[in-house]
């Protein structure tokens, strides 16, 4: 006998990886050059030259024999104060090596804050649409899911809405900007209108409404599109970062949550994360990539193809009279289905081996996410196959 709740997660996976795999069977039987798949959201590119040059010579200095070895649960100290001097330079973030806890990545930041905050009877507030995982990871920590829609129009937050699911058993808030999957920047200003109501909220319920800010794409922007440092507009967020996306590192596995020395009961709530994470088998975070986060943090990829298909796509698919969000940032791009029904939309496509899921699974029927950090040749092969969907489907091409 096992857990059935845990038999079903593990038989189903999420919906990109389920097409990713299909993707991988189809290859075999029509090539991979003529399967198209923009469902993932795996980099593309290659991590900066100094991630190499980190790995090299931590490699052959005098660390070689210790840097594979087990180090504190939390983090090096010597790596975590590294991190925090990185993040005061950029954002003035004021932080100090012991508000640092690394993880293996952003996923599992986002656990231990989950499981570290909740009590019994707690909810945590997502925004649809939201990262497929959170559900799962909240659910896992023993807590309950509400859901808020971001604005319809712009995919901003809207405070009406989060005001209106407010209740003293929200014990947080989870943001994840820049997003996926509509690959919005919430501006400062929407921002601090959420930091506003949650501080008069906290004041009202006597307890801290927490922001838990999810921040794997947060240098993978377009057009110098600013991402305010959510710390310094709401005291009780916690970060969790992610080295998976931009300096393209997904498969090793670094992160950190960072706990702002401002936070209401700072102490509390690092150990709390630290004892989550270890009641979930954390030992700590992989140790030379840990050196690489120390020399790399700040670093991005090179965005140049990211840049190009966004561009490409965005322009192309608006022209053939799809209706899509422009993405400031992530290498996602977040399409309104041309028919109501999403999930056939996407199957439709999946008839022409072109890849992308509907987004059902991130709470937001009716659209699809397609995932454009792939190669550009890639994006150029899809325009031909989305033109003959707007075809199909008798969309107006516009005029310039
Ligand atoms: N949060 C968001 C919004 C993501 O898109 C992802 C991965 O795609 C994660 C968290 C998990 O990232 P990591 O690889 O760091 O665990």
């Amino acid at each position: 006998m096992v857990s059935e709740a845990m038999r079903q997660l593990g038989a189903t996976g999420n919906p990109m990886r389920v097409l990713f795999e299909y993707g991988k069977k189809r290859a075999a039987v029509v090539g991979a050059e003529n399967v198209l798949d923009l469902a993932l959201g795996n980099p593309s590119v290659p991590p900066p030259p100094q991630v190499n040059d980190v790995i090299r010579e931590v490699l052959s200095g005098p660390m070689a024999d210790s840097v594979h070895g087990y180090t504190s649960a939390v983090g090096d100290l010597d790596v975590r104060s590294r991190i925090a001097i990185s993040l005061n330079r950029r954002f003035s973030a004021g932080c100090r090596a012991e508000d640092l806890f690394l993880t293996c990545g952003a996923a599992p930041a986002l656990c231990a804050c989950f499981k570290g905050l909740a009590c019994p009877g707690d909810r945590f507030m997502v925004i649809t649409p939201y990262f497929t995982e959170y559900r799962i990871f909240i659910q896992g920590a023993g807590a309950e899911v509400v859901e808020v829609p971001a604005d319809r129009r712009t995919f901003l937050l809207d405070i009406d809405a989060v005001e209106a699911a407010l209740d003293p058993s929200v014990k947080g808030v989870v943001i994840n900007s820049p997003n996926n999957p509509s690959g919005v920047v919430y501006p400062r200003e929407n921002l601090e209108a959420l930091a506003n109501l949650l501080r008069r909220k906290s004041a009202e319920y006597g307890a801290p409404i927490y922001l838990i800010s999810d921040e794997p794409y947060r240098e993978i922007v377009y057009d110098g599109v600013e991402v305010p440092w959510v710390p310094s507009v709401y005291e009780n967020t916690l970060v969790c970062y992610s080295y998976s996306k931009a300096i393209s590192l997904p498969g090793e596995r670094i992160g950190y949550v960072l706990v702002p020395p401002a936070m209401e009961d700072h102490d509390a709530v690092f150990q709390a994360v630290a004892g989550a994470g270890r009641c979930t088998g954390h030992i700590n975070a992989p140790s030379l990539f840990q050196q690489v986060a120390a020399a790399c943090d700040g670093m991005v990829s090179d965005l140049t193809s990211y840049t190009v298909n966004r561009n490409r796509l965005y322009d192309s698919l608006t022209a053939m009279g799809f209706e899509c969000v422009k993405p400031d940032g992530t290498f996602y791009l977040l399409m309104k289905s041309p028919e109501p029904d999403a999930a056939a939309f996407s199957r439709r496509a999946m008839e022409l081996d072109l890849l992308f899921p509907d987004t059902s699974s991130f709470s937001c029927p009716g659209f699809v996410r397609i995932a454009y950090c792939v190669p550009v040749e890639r994006v150029e092969k899809a325009i031909p196959r989305f033109a003959r969907l707007a075809e199909l489907y008798g969309l107006k091409a516009r005029t310039a």
